[in-house]
């Protein structure tokens, strides 16, 4: 029974109603936030806030909502997660694979290898254009 009183209205003057559900304003002065029926039509209750009185159905329906949008968002984060994650391990792989010809080319070198520099030379015509490129940023700023 005293659960029960928990959802009975405590203005004195109000006695016996009960809580019909909660003012949702953010800036909400009165008492708990709550209503009853009489608080509903109180022009000294919720004096700005009675379009933000909210009844329990009410209230559930925006939980509802709320959670449909938390799920939402976990699955838009999920998707973006994945797809950051796929383009993370292509470049992994691309810049594994640069190691490797790297490697290649500086044995070629070691080795006098032509064809092997020959195999490889785009890729170090390419470093050699963006580490140019790299310089003239630098030296703009
Ligand atoms: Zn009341
Ligand atoms: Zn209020």
């Amino acid at each position: 029974m005293k659960q029960q009183n928990l959802f009975m209205c405590q203005q004195i003057a109000h006695e016996g109603e009960f809580i019909q559900g909660f003012c949702l304003n953010l800036g909400c002065q009165d008492l708990r936030s709550q209503f009853c029926l009489q608080c509903g039509i109180d022009p000294e209750k919720h004096t700005n806030c009675k379009k933000d009185l909210k009844g329990f159905g009410q209230i559930q329906g925006f939980i509802t909502k709320f959670n449909q949008y938390i799920l939402d968002l976990t699955n838009q984060l999920n998707k973006s997660y994945s797809s950051v994650k796929i383009k993370y391990e292509e470049f992994t792989k691309q810049l594994d694979n640069m190691k490797i010809q790297l490697v290649k080319i500086s044995e070629g070198l070691s080795q006098q290898d032509y064809k092997q520099i020959q195999e490889n030379l785009q890729m170090i015509k390419e470093w050699y254009q963006y580490s140019n490129n790299q310089n003239e940023i630098m030296k703009q700023n």
